[in-house]
């Protein structure tokens, strides 16, 4: 099977404007920016969804939620920031490895459309 394009992004083959990575989260800069801030956070293992890299119970949604948050909350710092992770067909997802998306810099709607 071909690598998706977020595994080719963490092991490297193709570039992107990284801004975090450990072991086994890599964070990045959305290439189509909804904010000012727009950063894509996603496992180097590959999961197809959130509900997919919680499944076995491990740490590996926790760990997404923290790296998320933690940038969130350098980027957005005081006026705040959204954690939004897209599943599935009827969520949006349009990249199938789980990432979730880290929005900060301006005031955003809600509900979303
Ligand atoms: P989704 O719609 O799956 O929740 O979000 C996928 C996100 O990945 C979109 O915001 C899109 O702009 C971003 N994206 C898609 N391909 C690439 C890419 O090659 N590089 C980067 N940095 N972002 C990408
Ligand atoms: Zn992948």
């Amino acid at each position: 099977m071909s690598e998706c394009i977020f595994c080719k992004i963490a092991s490297g083959k193709i570039p992107a404007k990284e801004v975090y990575r450990d072991d086994r989260v890599v964070a990045i800069e959305d290439l189509n920016p909804q904010a000012p801030t727009h950063l894509l956070v996603f496992p180097v293992a590959h999961h197809d969804t959130i509900a997919d890299a919680s499944s076995g119970g491990g740490p590996l949604a926790g760990e997404l939620i923290d790296v998320a948050a933690r940038l969130g909350t350098e980027r957005g710092g005081d006026a705040g920031f959204r954690l939004v992770v897209n599943t599935g067909a009827d969520g949006g997802q349009t990249v199938g490895h789980v990432h979730v998306h880290v929005l900060a810099g301006r005031r955003m709607a809600w509900p979303p459309g």
